[in-house]
């Protein structure tokens, strides 16, 4: 059957049916005018249906083992009954092919699993671009009743925080190296985790894997974490030979039920709708300003004369403004 409007797509979403939930997201990641009214249209009317998952975000620099790791958590989770559903925040794949999340065959038995999900990185845009079409596919999986909604990324530039400000619980995956531990790691990143998990602690890395562990831990202390309901763990783990992996899920699970108790799980989920919304308004803005054809046509001009010194920055910045405001 093909698709012929919203209902159709609801209905498959709603339904599970995997070719609609992909032909839905296709919408979500398509740039047309028309499509993307079409899947705010269903978004909307799936909005009811959603909330109910786990949502996770996985974070590691390339080679930490994150795809190993989440095909591992994956197949441990739908062991547990559970249904799965992966997406990717990779905003290198922007750049014409390069993707970090490579196209490598990733999760194999996770990919061919009835109950799991698997969808790649959207492509095209700015990370916000892509954060957005990854948060609105977020909700699609959730409306499908997916159980765990996993949001993996890569270690490197802004995508952490993009991530961690879509879900739940934010994992930092580690592997132990030699010397500085905290070597190639921004600060950052321990700010925004719920937990850090040292990944390969098997063979004969498991020594250097725990004494990893003791360093991120005393790293962590000197932090203030975030909530006072929760101290971000450190944990052991090995993504090959699945251990520690049922336990980093049940730190997630333990987390969701403290905050649920405080009434921080919803309060974040709050701010994070109401931060969504900020951010879409600042793009929508841009975007006016950029498109607006008077602005167009007087831009190349005024930028010559605020870069020969005979336009104020400020001035100039005021006169192509007013023409969006229209005054
Ligand atoms: P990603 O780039 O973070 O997705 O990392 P991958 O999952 O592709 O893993 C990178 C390499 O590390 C691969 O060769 C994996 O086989 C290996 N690897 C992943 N997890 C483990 C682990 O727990 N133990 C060991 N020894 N190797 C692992």
């Amino acid at each position: 059957m093909t698709p012929k409007d919203s209902q159709d797509y609801i209905h498959g979403v709603i339904d599970r049916n995997n070719r609609l939930l992909a032909k839905t997201i296709t919408l979500i990641e398509s740039s047309l005018p028309a499509h993307q009214e079409l899947a705010r249209n269903i978004i909307n009317k799936l909005l009811p249906h959603t909330g109910k998952a786990v949502r996770l975000g996985i974070t590691g620099v390339p080679g930490a083992g994150k795809s190993t790791f989440i095909e591992s958590l994956g197949m441990l989770l739908l062991k547990k009954g559970l249904s799965v559903a992966v997406l990717a925040v990779d905003p290198s794949s922007t750049r014409g092919g390069g993707s970090i999340l490579a196209d490598k065959t990733r999760m194999e038995k996770l990919s061919v699993a009835a109950n799991a999900f698997i969808r790649p990185s959207p492509s095209g845009g700015t990370l916000g671009g892509v954060a957005r079409k990854t948060r609105e596919t977020m909700l699609v999986c959730e409306a499908a009743g997916f159980d765990v909604i996993i949001v993996e990324t890569v270690g490197v530039g802004q995508s952490e925080t993009t991530v961690a400000s879509m879900v739940d619980f934010f994992l930092v995956l580690m592997i132990a190296g030699a010397g500085d531990e905290l070597q190639g790691m921004k600060k950052g990143v321990l700010e925004i985790a719920d937990a850090l998990a040292i990944n390969k602690t098997d063979g004969d890395n498991v020594q250097k894997a725990r004494m990893a562990r003791k360093e991120y831990e005393t790293a962590l202390h000197l932090l203030r974490p975030a909530s006072l309901t929760w101290s971000p763990p450190v944990l052991n783990c090995s993504a090959i030979e699945m251990t520690g992996i049922d336990e980093i899920w049940g730190t997630v699970l333990e987390h969701r039920k403290k905050f649920t108790a405080t009434g921080e799980f919803q309060a974040n989920r709050k701010k994070q709708s109401i931060d969504w919304m900020r951010s879409l308004i600042e793009e929508g803005l841009k975007e006016k300003f950029h498109k607006n054809p008077e602005v167009k046509k007087a831009l190349p001009g005024i930028k010559m004369g605020v870069g020969n010194g005979s336009l104020a920055p400020t001035v100039a910045a005021d006169r192509l403004l007013s023409l969006v405001n229209g005054h």
